[in-house]
């Protein structure tokens, strides 16, 4: 099997005093899209935090294609090759679409030239963000806020691209696009890490998926033998 792109060992993180990750394990496939799924206050955003040098590791491994990353700043993180979309999507509300997506490559040393072809792709991709690019961020509806927030991440020329929380608040056939885009992103060659509440959503999405709970990675595996567990199906779809 392939040398997965992202391999967490043994990661423990929290807040303060409060431990909210407990040897969080987890082998994320290069090229695929993966989903961690789980119950509200599981983690799933702390570890999407840890990842992105947003809080700090109290113990564990985080390793993207070799490369040690626990302990390393967000802007080491992102230089790596690693953005965050994080939940709320967090734009610059009072700042253009454009300025918004331009913001995502700051750490790029490779031109003004490269920059722009970057955004031409993202506008090609999300050709409502080319409409609203002189428009304040703030004023997006949720669905084009979700796209800025994405092609932001794009913009920093990611290898891996974690999202967290991709539907919440979002219309079906918004979720729908968004869910084709990141499949045209993946057959490109992204690997993407998406966190997704609804479950059915992302085991649709996602060809390997992680379960957390209460801090915990308590299983992963194939979307698809995942969709066919009867436990799964009663504590997440609804169905059995
Ligand atoms: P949800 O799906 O509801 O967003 P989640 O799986 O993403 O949940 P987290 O947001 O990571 O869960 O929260 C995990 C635990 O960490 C919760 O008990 C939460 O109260 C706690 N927590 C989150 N942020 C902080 C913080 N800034 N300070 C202290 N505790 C926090």
């Amino acid at each position: 099997m392939a040398e997965p792109l992202l391999r967490i060992s043994g990661l423990d993180a929290g807040y303060g005093d409060v431990q909210v990750l407990w040897g969080v394990s987890l082998e994320v496939p290069r090229a695929e899209i993966s989903c961690l799924v789980g119950s509200n206050g599981a983690g799933k955003t702390t570890l999407m935090r840890a990842l992105s040098g947003l809080i700090e590791a109290r113990s564990g491994s985080i390793v993207l294609d070799g490369k040690p990353l626990a302990g390393a700043s967000p802007e080491a993180v992102l230089g790596a090759g690693i953005a965050h979309v994080p939940e709320g999507r967090r734009l610059f509300a009072a700042m253009s679409v454009r300025d918004n997506l331009l913001m995502g490559a700051y750490l790029r040393r490779d031109g003004k030239a490269a920059i722009g072809s970057d955004l031409e792709k993202a506008f090609a991709m999300f050709p409502i963000l080319r409409q609203r690019s002189m428009q304040d961020a703030g004023t997006l509806s949720g669905g084009e806020q979700q796209m800025c927030a994405i092609a932001r991440g794009l913009m920093g020329r990611p290898r891996l691209l974690l999202i967290d929380e991709l539907s919440l608040g979002l219309a079906p056939l918004v979720v729908d696009e968004l869910c084709e885009r990141l499949r045209a992103l993946n057959r490109e060659g992204l690997t993407i890490l998406v966190v997704e509440q609804d479950v059915a959503i992302a085991l649709e999405l996602a060809s390997t998926a992680f379960v957390m709970d209460t801090g915990r990675v308590t299983r992963s595996g194939a979307s698809a033998a995942f969709a066919d567990d009867p436990a799964i199906r009663e504590a997440y779809l609804g169905t059995i």
